[in-house]
């Protein structure tokens, strides 16, 4: 028996989010992301904004010049984190497994939960209106027989859009004559390649299976199988459990050469790793150390053998992975965990002798509490929700500037 997959995506979700608990917001380009003198992209924006030109992905400089008289503002994924648990608390239950790809969006297989189209038909519309009456947001929705159908749907008719693929005969139709950068999957890299061979449309794929495999290799299967409406893919239910590593980095609002304030960071962004880790019952056995140079060269170095529990481990690790790459200016620095091993659980961690005293931690923390003149570095909660960190990062900078 086919499947039947509802695709659900949020519209323009963090600026969505910030109109709805901002009214004096409404109807205006509001851009979030980075600050427009600073480094980064646009992370969303609003439809507002988009009619100036302003898209996701585009660097804020490019935004700002689009678009001066936008209203800029930094994420707060802690919120958008918040209202995801609840969007999907509303979502899940109507499917047999959720496959999330991002905080806003999911697949939901109703194959067996809906029984047929019609039926899950009207459990999208459900969906829909819940997802609205419950968290005032506006989502749009496809239904399919595949997930990459179901993708393309809820696509289809975006903002606030609704749309049902029901067959394979009708996805091949809807798509023939369109641009190959609307098959799910198919970015500028590999629209460029397609088109090298004189592929445009979608329709002229599978009649060249031959060369689309040869210049595209595995992924030319693929491709070829979905222009032609193929994909058997699972929604399958994310679990942490499966994560390979987990990391965070962070990219410099300016370059640096303060090896002192790289370390600290390190810190930072290790108890953010931990942080994470131990949310999905992790002990890494390997630390990672990525760092960006000023000249885009970026490199990465990691060990294994030790156990990397906590924050300090994993700082450890990484400072001396630190010491033995070249010194020069940095645009950005990673730290992660990996080769996981099944982990103690947090309550047995606590009494684990094994583990490096609290009071070492706290000593660290101490002495960056004296450097930079923070308040809140007393306050681990704050230091470990890793979203604030690049504001932490820019005072830091800052502080290290007057003082050194
Ligand atoms: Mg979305």
């Amino acid at each position: 028996m086919g499947q039947i997959i509802i695709h659900v995506d949020m519209d323009a979700f963090y600026a969505s989010v910030e109109i709805r608990d901002d009214p004096s917001l409404k109807g205006k380009p509001v851009i979030i992301g980075a600050m427009p003198d600073e480094r980064g992209v646009v992370s969303t924006c609003s439809y507002e904004a988009r009619e100036f030109g302003v898209r996701s992905g585009m660097n804020i400089k490019e935004a700002y010049r689009l678009c001066p008289q936008g209203i800029y503002m930094h994420p707060d994924f802690r919120k958008y984190w918040d209202v995801s648990e609840k969007l999907h608390a509303i979502w899940d239950p109507y499917a047999t497994s959720s496959e999330p790809i991002a905080l806003d969006e999911t697949y939901l297989d109703v194959t067996e939960t809906a029984g047929d189209f019609d039926r899950a038909i009207e459990m999208a519309h459900e969906i829909k209106k819940r997802t609205f009456d419950d968290l005032g947001l506006v989502c749009s929705i496809g239904v399919a027989y595949s997930k990459s159908a179901a993708k393309t749907a809820s696509e289809e008719t975006k903002p606030n859009g609704f749309f049902v693929i029901r067959t394979r005969e009708d996805f091949v139709e809807l798509m023939r004559e369109r641009n190959v950068r609307e098959l799910f999957s198919v970015g500028p890299q590999t629209a460029k390649r397609l088109e090298s061979i004189g592929i445009t449309k979608i329709g002229d794929i599978a009649p060249r299976r031959k060369d689309v495999e040869s210049a595209l290799g595995k992924q030319g299967s693929f491709l070829v199988d979905l222009s032609q409406g193929i994909d058997n893919r699972k929604v399958v239910a994310y679990n942490p459990e499966d994560a390979k590593s987990v990391s965070r980095e962070l990219t410099f609002q300016k370059d640096t050469d303060d090896y002192v304030l790289i370390m600290d960071l390190i810190l930072l962004l290790a108890m953010s790793v931990e942080k994470r880790a131990s949310d999905y019952g992790h002990t890494g056995g390997g630390v990672q150390l990525k760092v960006t140079y000023s000249d885009m060269k970026s490199i990465t170095r990691s060990m294994t053998g030790g156990i990397y529990d906590d924050a300090l481990s994993i700082a450890k690790g990484a400072w001396e992975l630190l010491r033995n790459i070249p010194r020069r200016s940095i645009r950005l620095v990673g730290v992660g965990v990996f080769n996981f091993s099944e982990s103690r659980s947090r309550q047995t961690t606590l009494f684990d002798e094994g583990r490096p005293p609290e009071n070492e931690l706290d000593h660290y923390l101490e002495r960056m509490h004296r450097r930079y003149n923070f308040d809140f570095v007393r306050n681990k909660e704050v230091l470990y929700r890793g979203e604030s960190l690049h504001g932490i990062a820019e005072h830091m900078r800052l502080r290290r500037n007057r003082t050194r």
